[in-house]
């Protein structure tokens, strides 16, 4: 491949070492460390961002309705609405995303695993689900991959969709979608028009998806991120 573009990735700040975590620590991840070395980092702290500082009371999540709200207990504010608008300014600020990696189980960031609680005591466990930040990006750009550090550590095949995902984002956004087709077709021996290569990483079975990141990012880049 001609000149690989690098993506434009949104990490939560904590999982590349930032100590902005409601506890004054960092949640420091060697694939989102790995990952960031070869694309274009776009860092955010939504708690950070809201003005809450470091250390911080913790924010729940709670259920009412149907509606989940973001609490902080020690203080009574809610942040719903600011994490809301948040992920709608990023979008409309931080210029073209090709993914996000966020933090599992955060009330702001996790894609998968937050605990959402019956009430605003916080007693009682009722479920788990996204963080408002993250939910709203989800919504706002089902076009982009967005998935959590955790997700992807226990899912070998989750890896390699996203690292798929995020670079044919970038390769089409810079116009070169003819050449990762032609890498796609001489790995699946099938014809690739714009729209298979556009869902490709969705689709492909793991060992041509390995095959053709193998291609366009090499051999040892990709051994790496795989064994983070
Ligand atoms: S999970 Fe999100 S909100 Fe929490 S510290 Fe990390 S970046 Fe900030």
């Amino acid at each position: 491949m001609p000149d690989l573009p690098r993506p434009r990735v949104l990490f939560s700040a904590c999982l590349l070492g930032d100590r902005v975590r409601y506890d004054g620590d960092s949640a420091t991840d060697e694939f989102a460390l790995r990952l960031s070395k070869i694309v274009d980092v776009v860092k955010v702290c939504p708690e950070m961002e809201l003005g809450l500082g470091t250390p911080r009371p913790k924010i729940i999540l709670y259920k009412e309705s149907s509606e989940v709200f973001a609490y902080q207990k020690d203080t009574g504010r809610f942040f719903t609405e600011e994490l809301r608008s948040l992920a709608d300014l990023v979008m409309k600020n931080l210029g073209p995303l090709d993914g996000a990696l966020l933090k599992s189980r955060s009330p702001s960031c996790g894609v998968s695993g937050t605990k959402i609680y019956a009430d605003s005591s916080g007693q009682e466990l009722i479920g788990k689900g996204r963080g408002i930040f993250a939910e709203e990006l989800i919504i706002r750009t089902s076009e982009i991959p967005v998935e959590d550090e955790d997700r992807l550590r226990r899912f070998r095949m989750l890896r390699l969709r996203f690292l798929m995902g995020v670079f044919t984002r970038a390769i089409i956004r810079e116009g070169s979608w003819r050449d990762l087709a032609e890498v796609m077709e001489n790995v699946s021996g099938k014809r690739m028009k714009f729209e298979r290569v556009k869902a490709y990483h969705k689709r492909a079975r793991t060992d041509e998806l390995k095959s053709v990141l193998e291609k366009v990012l090499g051999v040892s880049t990709v051994r790496k991120l795989l064994e983070a």
